[in-house]
């Protein structure tokens, strides 16, 4: 898992919660797992993982309980082609949170909740302002205006 890898794995298992027809659903099977590379891993630990994640990045919980995914976490210089080159050894939890990680240093900020409370998806605000609110303007933007101007024209 590279770090683009690890930031599709994180933004993809954080939605696997969406709302769907007003129910909340969770989308975690054992199928996700295999084409997120977590072959193997028992579904209850990454809904544990997930959970975890959740909250931290809702602003629920602090970030420092995703100390224990990290435990064993190692990183090995070799000597490749003349240059030192760190190997990291980590397995797929503990990658998806140094991917988070690697979010909350390059881009602050950026991951959070869409802001229709209604919607339980998550989204990485790319847009050069950063003002980006929902999880996608087609389903929650406009879903969300249109109930602001149908308050407004309430009155
Ligand atoms: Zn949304």
């Amino acid at each position: 898992m590279n770090v683009g890898e690890g930031e599709t794995v994180l933004l993809d298992l954080l939605n696997t919660t969406p709302v769907v027809d007003d129910r909340p659903t969770d989308v975690l099977t054992g199928e996700w797992l295999r084409s997120h590379g977590a072959s193997g891993r028992r579904l209850a630990d990454v809904r544990r993982l997930r959970d975890d994640l959740q909250r931290v990045v809702r602003g629920g919980d602090p970030a420092v309980v995703l100390t224990q995914y990290l435990d064993g976490v190692t990183q090995t210089p070799a000597i490749v082609d003349g240059a030192v080159e760190w190997r990291l050894d980590a397995d797929w939890a503990a990658r998806v949170v140094l991917a988070w990680g690697e979010l909350q240093a390059s881009m602050p900020g950026r991951l959070r909740p869409c802001a229709n409370g209604e919607c339980h998806l998550f989204l990485l605000d790319r847009s050069r302002a950063g003002t980006a609110r929902w999880c996608s303007m087609e389903v929650c933007g406009n879903r969300m205006k249109a109930r602001r101007h149908y308050g407004r024209a309430k009155g």
